[in-house]
């Protein structure tokens, strides 16, 4: 450079909103599963929030499709016509709502759905009451926003089913949305449809929006069936559902949601996506119209098996010593109780998941990352085989605290 000045690089000073959040832990304990598979150690991976099952043939195929016929270019920020389409009818056919294209937003994964959701209705200093336990992103996508997270809890005794009496209490006058999550991650928790009602009569009273987090409505067991608030009438003013095709049709990896809500919201949304995301992935997009439009007959697959473990692992918890543990309604986690062996080496969750992790290989998360010390998550979205291996292991270590 001709100039004698000095050059300065720039200091790396990171932006207070993202100073306000942390890396998901539910990130970390996958990062940490990793790094030990990588060293060739035999990890039983109680981790991942993802189904084993790959996505089925027909979705497949469906992008393979999209590919050759070069749908490989820009599309509507918002998303394709006929998938917006194709959402509103899949959410009629299989849970009894009745939005329309307009009110529908598709985005780059639940999560993405969920972020923006926020992003375009939080200012700062506005509340988030969200049913805890909750999912680990909710208090950060808040945080990140400006926003403040409060609590509404549920008890263990309860199932961890959130009670409207409870939220009732925590909305104030800055409370702009309430986050519930049916079947919980964590917990597995269902809530029954006329506690859902109530909630949503509570959030009707003091005009908060309800944002229905339904990734995993079509993961019920037993009496529980697939269920959406979405379906009684005179609810749509006040209801925001988020939807993801990760689980349901084993699509993680492609990053594919979407919202139903008022169409200013998704207006919004889709503004906001314009000039961040842009449309999610066009071929992708092309799978999602095949998965919300083809037979969902892998979905009763995955359930059935999803069942079987879910019974499985409840039982092989139950029979270690001091741990106790809920039947879960839906989802793929359990959620036990381990509070019993916690002791001044040990103190907390976390500590016994990295005890864990550490003398025996098994990887799990923390409950208190999900607004629950004492417990621990597992997920049974992996085979029977690696239960039972798991299952073995957490035995001989918590026999090893008694
Ligand atoms: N909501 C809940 C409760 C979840 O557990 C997850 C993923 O684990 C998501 C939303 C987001 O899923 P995705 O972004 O893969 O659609």
């Amino acid at each position: 450079m001709a100039s004698a000045e000095k050059l300065v690089a720039p200091s790396i000073r990171i932006a207070d909103r993202l100073n306000r959040i942390s890396v998901s832990p539910t990130m970390a304990v996958l990062a940490a599963a990793e790094k030990l598979k990588a060293e060739g150690i035999d990890v039983a991976d109680f981790g991942p929030g993802e189904p084993d099952f790959p996505t089925p043939d027909h979705i497949k195929k469906a992008a393979i499709k999209a590919l050759d016929e070069n749908r490989t270019k820009y599309t509507a920020a918002a998303g394709i016509a006929p998938l917006r389409q194709a959402i509103c009818d899949w959410h009629k056919r299989e849970l009894g709502s009745s939005y329309t294209p307009a009110e529908c937003v598709v985005n780059v994964g639940g999560k993405h759905a969920i972020f923006q959701t926020i992003c375009a209705l939080i200012n700062a200093g506005d509340e988030v009451v969200i049913g805890a336990p909750y999912w680990v992103s909710y208090p950060d996508m808040v945080k990140y926003a400006g926003g403040v997270p409060v609590f509404a809890e549920s008890e263990a005794g309860d199932g961890f089913v959130l009670r409207a009496e409870v939220l009732d209490k925590k909305i104030t006058p800055k409370t702009r949305i309430v986050i519930v999550n049916s079947p919980s991650n964590p917990s597995g928790a269902v809530i029954p449809p006329a506690e859902f009602e109530k909630i949503l009569a509570v959030c009707k009273k003091h005009g908060v929006f309800l944002l229905s987090d339904e990734c995993y409505s079509h993961f019920t067991y037993g009496d529980a069936k697939p269920y959406s608030i979405a379906s009684v009438s005179d609810s749509k003013d006040t209801l925001i559902i988020a939807g993801s095709f990760s689980k349901t049709f084993a699509m993680t990896g492609w990053r594919l949601g979407y919202i139903l809500g008022p169409k200013m919201l998704v207006d919004a949304i889709a503004k906001l996506q314009s000039q961040s995301t842009s449309n999610p992935t066009s071929i992708v997009q092309y799978a999602g119209l095949e998965a919300m439009r083809g037979p969902m007959d892998s979905v009763a697959v995955m359930l059935a098996e999803y069942n079987r473990r879910r019974e499985h692992i409840v039982a092989g918890l139950r029979a270690i010593p001091g741990i106790t543990c809920n039947m879960p309604q839906g989802a793929f986690y359990v959620f036990p109780n381990v509070s019993a062996h916690l002791h001044a080496t040990m103190p907390d969750d976390g500590a016994v998941a990295k005890a864990l992790l550490d003398n025996e290989h098994v990887a799990v998360t923390p409950g208190g990352a999900f607004g629950a010390p004492g417990h621990l998550r597992l997920s049974y979205a992996t085979s029977m085989d690696r239960i039972d291996e798991g299952l073995k292991r957490l035995k001989r270590f918590f026999a090893g605290q008694a």
